[in-house]
């Protein structure tokens, strides 16, 4: 079994707390690694490590920057197959659905960190007066990122481009589910000692973190109850907090889609990944003119998720994280067919080794049932019946989250309706579509601070202003 360390200042560093923690192959439920539980002390270390490295990188220019920043990127890229391996074994994720998402993380850690070569980090204006008028944003300082275990790789590297490019360095704390490929990461990494550190553990690590008098700012991603005490943790020590929280995700199937291809879409949102997307699709909302075709079409195609271990290649879907997240699913499913909802397909926790759960679509569900109230993270389809594309809207609105939601419709009216669903992002007629322009904040519960493009860098970076006046000699 593999013992992980801390990386702070460059080097490998045992934590200064003897407790320790296990990573489980959710697949075997056998041991991979072990790893510290963390404490204040190993956040103390690497904060100051940090804070010394930062002033150095700043000093650089943006473009030695940059290329630095690309340089490990291309590193990790060629690595990916064994990084999507660890993932697999860590959280279970299948290799060729992780490659994909690896892929996706390192080039948008490019493309984010190359964005840095066109921000106006300096901009002057001349004033009507005469005088000038000089914007300068300077980076934050140490910025910490804490991050879940849904997208090991993906979630490090995506919060880091404006980060570093901006001239801050950082702090990383995994989570405890999934350290290896994190880890790994590290091991790759080609940037001057102390620009990137790595605190390991859990809330031990996370919380002294996050709460850090030394830190500036913390992108934090994970669950919204974690999300509400590092924010009140960042609101105490006055640094800024991005916060990308959890979500339920609707989803509104109007009448005159094509039903088959649909269904096919929603199967894919619904089980990718075993359910465990924070977009996910967890909330189905058809209208009734096709209602049955469609829960027909979406049983077959819940039916074609073979589970299994995603390291062999026909697995289309890996395990649930660890027991616990399956026994989440297995209640909220109980629950519902407590209140009513038939199972169409799936439900039943199969024999053997493993956290497996299989697709799973339900009908008859209401908003009584956590199914359709509570994030669910895991491969479940609950699907709702509306009288109307108006009523799917009312009914998609009716949420504590609002992190993104989708529409399925030909009818033009209906598709500029969809901008009306409280979200961060809207996405028309293809699930996670769209460019790199894409900028959002999440709305309601599911979190706080803007992301993507020049959002990532005002919120890496701190504004300030120099007036000059007119000569007027
Ligand atoms: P979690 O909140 O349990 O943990 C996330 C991270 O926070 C971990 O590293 C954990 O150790 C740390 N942590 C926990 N308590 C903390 C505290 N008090 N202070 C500081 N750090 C703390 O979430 P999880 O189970 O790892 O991940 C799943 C959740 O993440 C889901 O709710 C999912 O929707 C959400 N998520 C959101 C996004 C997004 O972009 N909005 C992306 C992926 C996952």
């Amino acid at each position: 079994m593999k013992t992980l360390q801390n990386y702070i200042g460059g080097t490998w560093t045992s934590s200064q707390d003897p407790n320790r923690l296990t990573v489980i192959n959710p697949s075997t439920e056998e041991s991979v690694a072990e790893f510290p539980q963390g404490a204040a002390a190993d956040v103390d270390l690497a904060v100051a490590s940090a804070k010394t490295a930062q002033s150095a990188w700043m000093a650089l220019t943006v473009e030695d920057r940059v290329a630095r920043i690309i340089r490990w990127a291309d590193r990790i890229e060629e690595h990916t197959d064994e990084l999507a391996e660890l993932e697999c074994r860590e959280m279970g994720k299948p290799v060729g659905i992780g490659r994909s998402f690896i892929a996706a993380g390192v080039g948008g850690l490019k493309a984010s960190a190359q964005e840095a070569l066109t921000y106006a980090f300096d901009a002057s204006t001349d004033d009507p007066d005469g005088g000038r008028t000089r914007v300068i944003r300077q980076p934050v300082g140490v910025a910490a990122v804490v991050t879940p275990w849904n997208f090991p790789v993906t979630m490090v590297l995506g919060a880091l481009g404006p980060l570093l490019a901006a001239g801050n360095t950082v702090v990383i704390k995994p989570s405890e589910r999934s350290p290896l490929s994190t880890v790994r990461l590290f091991e790759l990494l080609d940037l001057p000692d102390g620009v990137l550190n790595l605190v390991l553990g859990d809330v031990h690590a996370g919380e002294p973190l996050a709460g850090h008098d030394d830190i500036d700012l913390v992108h934090f991603t994970g669950s919204v109850s974690a999300g509400r005490k590092v924010g009140a943790a960042s609101g105490q020590a006055l640094h800024r907090a991005v916060l990308e929280l959890g979500g339920k995700d609707p989803v509104i199937v109007d009448e005159d889609v094509d039903v088959r291809a649909t269904a096919e879409a929603v199967a894919f949102g619904s089980f990718v990944n075993t359910g465990q997307i924070c977009t996910s699709m967890e909330r189905i909302y058809v209208h009734q003119a096709i209602a049955e075709e469609f829960v027909v079409e979406l049983v077959k195609a819940a039916e074609a998720y073979a589970f299994g271990d995603g390291l062999q290649a026909d697995v289309m879907m890996g395990p649930l994280v660890d027991e616990r997240q399956r026994n989440i699913v297995g209640d909220q499913v109980s629950d519902a067919v407590a209140k009513g909802a038939t199972v169409r397909t799936g439900g039943e926790v199969p024999a053997g080794h493993g956290f497996f759960y299989p697709a799973t679509v339900i009908t008859d569900v209401d908003s009584s049932m956590s199914v359709m109230s509570e994030e669910t993270f895991g491969p479940i389809a609950p699907v709702s019946v509306v009288s109307s594309f108006a009523q799917g809207l009312e009914r998609a609105s009716e949420s504590s989250f609002g992190l993104a939601a989708t529409v399925y419709s030909r009818n033009a009216d209906h598709i500029a309706l969809a901008a009306s669903i409280p979200a961060g992002v809207v996405w028309v007629n293809q699930w996670q579509g769209g460019s790199d322009v894409r900028t959002y904040e999440p709305a309601r519960a599911s979190g706080m601070g803007a992301t993507g493009t020049t959002a990532a860098y005002y919120s890496a970076t701190r504004p300030f202003t120099v007036h000059i006046a007119p000569d007027r000699s």
